[in-house]
């Protein structure tokens, strides 16, 4: 009567940890499951070391590399694995192809299927995590909720399976490992030279995917008023690569580039920065947490995280930089209070989210 927790990407080992540590805790038999969609040391293995992760039970090298075909080929692989362990739930956490493989799978072996980060809805439908999250929920059992707006998209769309409060893991994790990026920090900070920088992320395939959004990212750093730090996700690499403005990007001055960090570089370098630019999804909720508190420019035209907009800390600017470096100055220069409290949970997500599964493996 196991539990399968199954991953494949840098933010679905980090929101997962705290899920794994507490099944451990409270003594749960789990199967980790990781589908190697993120395969490079720097975008998987590193999280599950740092976080001090068991080694994944089950992990596939993909052959494919197109959305449609890297799918079905890790559902093929889950199938096969799944027919050997006999999961009573497979847990799944966000909205990645990994997830909506993993679903399918397990829906079509008579898993029931836990969603974890349940509800969320940017609206944009020109995004492949806008496809998953709609899909997941839909076939789900337990929809894990991080927020009450979370809820109320679920209950609008009159989802089956049943809606639980539980907040975000991320708030979790980050109360699990700050102890850590303390340890650390003097020396991550000690190699990035600036004192006062913006911390900036870019890797959403309706951004990088798209050549003129992404030379307006290089104008926006390029006239940026301060300088900014930015760990290149591989996709983002690849994409200017493709496009021959690599160049372009390194010749600028005040860029600190750097690969992708590990969670512990990459807290530290949050928790130092001004602000953070970004159009990843989990930075935009980690910015909120008590210890970290700073504003983002979301570098999108929406976000499915509207909480922390409304709490003050996100503003949805998009990439035209006629429209991006007047609110970088703006934030720069009018100091605004930002609350003390985080809208994505209090850091007990996931003593509810396994309370809630190992009442149902018994009932
Ligand atoms: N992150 C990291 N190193 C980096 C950039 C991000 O450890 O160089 C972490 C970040 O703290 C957050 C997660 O990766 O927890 C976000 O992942 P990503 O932006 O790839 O995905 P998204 O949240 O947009 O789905």
């Amino acid at each position: 009567m196991s539990i399968l927790v199954v991953v494949g990407t840098r933010p679905e080992i980090i929101k997962m940890a705290p899920v794994i540590r507490r099944l451990e805790e409270k003594g749960l038999e789990y199967v980790f499951v990781h589908t190697g969609q993120h395969h490079d040391y720097e975008m998987s293995r590193i999280f599950i070391e740092e976080l001090e992760l068991p080694s994944p039970h089950v992990s596939f090298k993909l052959s494919n590399s197109s959305p449609a075909s890297q799918i079905g080929e890790m559902i093929i692989k889950l199938e096969n694995s799944l027919a050997g362990l006999k999961p009573s739930i497979l847990l799944v956490e966000g909205d990645t192809n990994t997830i909506l493989s993993a679903t399918i799978a397990g829906i079509k072996m008579g898993v029931k299927i836990g969603h974890v980060e349940a509800g969320l809805r940017s609206y944009d439908w020109r995004m492949p995590e806008e496809h998953n999250r709609r899909m997941v929920d839909h076939v789900s059992d337990h929809l894990f909720a991080p927020t009450d707006v979370a809820k109320r998209n679920l209950v609008e769309e009159k989802v089956w399976g049943s809606i639980h409060v539980t907040g975000n893991t991320v708030i979790d994790a980050l109360n699990l490992y700050l102890g850590r990026v303390r340890e650390l920090e003097d020396k991550v900070m000690g190699q990035v030279k600036f004192t006062d920088y913006i911390l900036a992320t870019f890797h959403r395939a309706e951004n990088v995917d798209d050549p003129n959004t992404l030379r307006n990212f290089l104008e926006i750093l390029r006239r940026s008023p301060l300088p900014v730090v930015l760990p290149l996700h591989p996709r983002t690499r690849r994409r200017l690569q493709e496009q021959g403005l690599m160049s372009q990007l390194e010749s600028l001055e005040k860029i600190r580039l750097m690969p992708p960090c590990g969670y512990f570089e990459f807290l530290a370098l949050m928790k130092n920065a001004r602000l953070l630019m970004t159009d990843s999804g989990g930075i935009q909720e980690e910015a909120t947490h008590p210890a970290i508190r700073k504003h983002v420019l979301v570098l999108r035209s929406s976000t499915e995280r509207p909480e922390a907009v409304s709490a003050g800390f996100a503003r949805v600017v998009g990439v035209d930089p006629t429209v991006v470096l007047p609110e970088l100055e703006n934030l720069l220069s009018n100091r605004v209070n930002l609350p003390h409290s985080s809208p994505f949970g209090d850091g007990k997500a996931s003593e509810r989210i396994v309370d809630i599964v190992s009442s149902d493996l018994y009932t």
